[in-house]
């Protein structure tokens, strides 16, 4: 189905840099509108309910995954996260660009049901400076750092099934290219006949 909207999904492991890139990108393109997940990790310190994460108990995710609320969900380093129906489909229909920031095996999901999904990976420039980000942020203990760590391997191994890769080295070009991935979607043939039809019609383009 070709909906006028782009969904774009953005995965990498964690430290990558990903949350900050997609944030950084909704500050400055606000037609960008994020899907918020519901986890069974427990909240961070800064994060809030219904804006990182719907933070549920292990017993409510068991019932939304019973009661078919989920598009996508995945076991990620010992906790549950999924991606609500809720929404994503009715907001590209309309016409508004989507972004999920979820794991490979959601984003393989989510590429299945959604064949035009854009499939965006983020590396991190090293693994020393992927484990130093982890620290830097100061956000987990040292055993969820070092379980992160151990998962990323698996995790980097997944950047061919994507459609795009970007190395977040200086995070101001690596934001660049996130926007240019957006924008090049934007002037896809079938998305301009759709934003610009009456110039279309003027040119007498079919
Ligand atoms: P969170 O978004 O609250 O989870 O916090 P983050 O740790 O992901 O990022 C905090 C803020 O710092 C965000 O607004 C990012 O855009 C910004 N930020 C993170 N890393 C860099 C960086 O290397 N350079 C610049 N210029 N900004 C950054
Ligand atoms: P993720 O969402 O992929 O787990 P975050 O966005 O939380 O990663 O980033 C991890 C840490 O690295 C944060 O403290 C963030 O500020 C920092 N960071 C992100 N991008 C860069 C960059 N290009 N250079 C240096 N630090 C960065
Ligand atoms: P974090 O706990 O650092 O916020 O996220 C851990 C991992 O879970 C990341 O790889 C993140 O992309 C993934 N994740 C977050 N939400 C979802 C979701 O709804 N579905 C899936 N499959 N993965 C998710």
């Amino acid at each position: 189905m070709d909906y006028p909207g782009n969904l774009f999904v953005v995965a990498a492991p964690s430290g990558a840099g990903k949350s900050s890139l997609v944030k950084a990108l909704m500050e400055l393109d606000k037609q960008v509108q994020p899907s918020v997940s519901h986890t069974t990790r427990p909240p961070r310190g800064q994060e809030v309910h219904g804006r990182e994460y719907f933070f549920v108990s292990a017993e409510e995710f068991d019932r939304m995954v019973l009661d078919s609320a989920f598009v996508e969900w995945a076991n990620v380093h010992g906790h549950r996260y999924g991606t609500s129906k809720a929404g994503i489909e009715e907001r590209i229909a309309q016409g508004a660009d989507v972004i999920l920031e979820i794991d490979f095996q959601g984003a393989l999901q989510i590429k299945r049901i959604f064949a035009n999904a854009v499939l965006v990976f983020i590396l991190p420039p090293s693994w020393e400076e992927l484990r130093s980000r982890l620290q830097r942020r100061g956000e987990d203990s040292a055993d969820t750092i070092e379980l992160r760590l151990a998962n990323a391997a698996e995790e980097v191994a997944q950047a061919p099934n994507f459609d795009f890769v970007i190395i977040n080295e200086l995070f101001e070009r690596a934001l660049f290219d996130l926007k240019a991935i957006v924008h090049a979607q934007r002037l896809k043939f079938s998305a301009q006949r759709r934003a610009r039809a009456a110039t279309f019609q003027a040119l007498h383009i079919p």
